[in-house]
């Protein structure tokens, strides 16, 4: 069996598979992280996906334990300001569409059209994210769902495939703080950590990784190496030559400027989402930290210099951002060909990455270490296991592409160059025939991207519907049909909006508490 687990990377990546593995196969494995102290983690990557949960639950971890550890606060969806023109906004939220009558509210809204904004009629959390609700009430119960959370105690251990519906929220936390937090876990689990630089690989006759070379700690054996060195891809890429594919065809953003900003959360707006502004080349994240905001312009390099991005964010946030130093990051776009090759399996940047957009870097971590310990290699490393984890984890990754690039291609925004070239960009294969599919008829899970990629046909939805730039109708059969059940369920959405705004506590409120 293979028992010697070799983890080269102690950022987000390296710290989460180290304490997944470690909760998942326990004493029966060895798990050693190599972590450089010389080498910078990538320092962002704060904002996460609803799906994170079975991340924690896994763990056995609590909210109590983790979040006041690393400034957590909660997200109930990401708001996207000025996609449409200045001054729009919309959410795309963790909510599922109700049905009525087999049609999406979405569809009875489209034929209806009882408001200006969609958001705001179809989701409840459009409005709660406007009144910086908590998804908890002060008590800790988790505000009325379809979602039914296991009682207080009773920690369920599951993983993605088991998600039958939808939890409301995902987190944002400080990314340095959660790689504290998880070292702590894992170590104290019995994972080894050793800082150190690695500095060769070594290869057996077959071209499989029979050990790293250390700057201090000599040669560092092992059975399976996991490649959590970042945008680097030390062992994948550069020392078993696996090719990166790039997506920079079709996601032209390749660059980002960051800057953390301390701000008083007591004063400051605090709403449970992400913000994404729409800028001249590319966009700006915001997001809140219990304690300070993380926020950074993400661009396309052939369209702004790295000194107008800065500007531009400096602009964008204000006096709070004097004397702050900014964090300049030039990003890979793409996944490797593949992440499994030989005895080595890279997770994180490594792996692959597209802009933060949609928050799915950790989502991209978590699903790779849970496909890894579902196909996790016996003593005769059977190929089929690893090609159907190499499937398994290009799906996701192209999945994900292929909705950002929606993102851009459906923006009605085309006010100069940098928004007018996103409609005419080359597009992934097959994109093409399903935007024209929703032309007739809004997304199904039968018309959106076929393989698992962590979004539902709903959020597609929300981005069309938001975006404002491709033509959308109503059904036909809904001229035909009695729509007045709809409109109650639309009065119902309002009505629930409201009452949840009076009963929940502030984001603010709830989190001090925690805290
Ligand atoms: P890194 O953080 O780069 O860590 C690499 C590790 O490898 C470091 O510990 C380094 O010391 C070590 N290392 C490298 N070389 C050696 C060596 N020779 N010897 C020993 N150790 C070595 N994801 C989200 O989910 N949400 C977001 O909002 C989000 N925003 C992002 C914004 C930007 C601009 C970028 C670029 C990424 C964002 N991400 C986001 C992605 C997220 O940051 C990453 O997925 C996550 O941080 C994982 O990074 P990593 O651990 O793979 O790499």
């Amino acid at each position: 069996m293979i028992k010697n687990i070799v983890v080269v990377g102690g950022g987000t990546s390296g710290w989460m598979s180290a304490a997944y593995l470690q909760a998942a196969l326990g004493a029966n494995v060895n798990v050693t992280v190599v972590e450089s102290k010389r080498i910078q983690t990538i320092g962002v990557g704060e904002a996460t996906f609803s799906t994170v949960r079975h991340f924690f639950e896994y763990l056995g971890l609590s909210e109590h334990e983790w979040m006041p550890a690393c400034n957590a606060t909660y997200k109930l969806g990401i708001r996207f300001e000025n996609w449409r023109h200045q001054g729009h906004a919309f959410y795309h939220p963790f909510e599922r569409l109700r049905i009525v009558d087999g049609f999406p509210l979405t569809d009875w809204w489209l034929k209806q059209q009882p408001g200006e904004r969609f958001d705001h009629d179809v989701f409840l959390m459009a409005t709660m994210c406007d009144a910086q609700r908590s998804p908890r009430h002060m008590d800790g119960t988790l505000f009325e769902q379809d979602f039914v959370e296991a009682p207080a105690g009773v920690t369920e251990r599951s993983t993605l495939s088991e998600q039958k519906t939808q939890f409301p929220y995902a987190y944002h936390f400080d990314a340095a703080l959660l790689a504290r937090f998880l070292t702590k876990y894992a170590t104290d689990r019995g994972a080894r950590q050793i800082e150190d630089d690695v500095v060769d690989v070594a290869l057996d006759e077959r071209g499989w990784i029979r050990h790293l070379v250390t700057k201090e700690h000599g040669e560092i054996a092992g059975d399976l190496f996991i490649d959590c060195t970042g945008f680097r891809g030390l062992l994948l890429n550069q020392k078993l030559g696996e090719p990166f594919i790039s997506y920079q065809d079709t996601l032209p953003n390749d660059s980002a400027v960051a800057l953390r900003v301390p701000v008083d959360m007591e004063k400051r707006l605090m709403r449970p989402c992400t913000t994404a502004t729409a800028q001249d080349a590319g966009w700006i994240w915001t997001i809140p930290l219990f304690g300070r905001i993380g926020t950074g312009y993400v661009y396309a390099g052939d369209y702004i210099s790295p000194e107008e991005a800065e500007r531009t964010l400096r602009e964008f946030v204000g006096p709070e951002a004097e004397d702050l130093e900014a964090n300049h990051i030039r990003m890979r776009i793409g996944r490797s060909r593949n992440s499994w090759v030989n005895n080595c399996v890279a997770v994180g940047l490594s792996s692959g990455f597209v802009e933060p957009l949609e928050s799915t870097g950790i989502f991209f971590i978590q699903n790779a270490v849970e496909q890894l310990v579902k196909h996790f290699p016996d003593g005769d490393w059977d190929p089929g296991l690893r090609d159907s984890y190499n499937k398994a984890i290009a799906h996701a990754m192209d999945g994900v592409r292929e909705f950002l690039v929606v993102h851009y291609l459906a923006a009605a925004r085309a006010d100069n160059d940098y928004w007018r070239d996103a409609k005419t960009r080359p597009l992934p294969d097959g994109l093409a025939e399903r935007v024209e599919q929703w032309r007739s008829k809004l997304p199904t899970e039968q018309t959106i991207y076929p393989r698992y990629h962590g979004f539902e046909a709903y959020s597609y939805h929300a981005m069309l519907l938001g975006l404002g730039g491709i033509p959308l109708k109503p059904a036909p059969a809904l001229s035909l049909m009695d729509g007045s059940l709809a409109a109650k369920e639309l009065q119902t959405v309002q009505d629930q909006a409201r009452a949840l705004v009076q009963s929940l506590p502030s984001q603010y409120e709830y989190l001090a508490q925690m805290h």
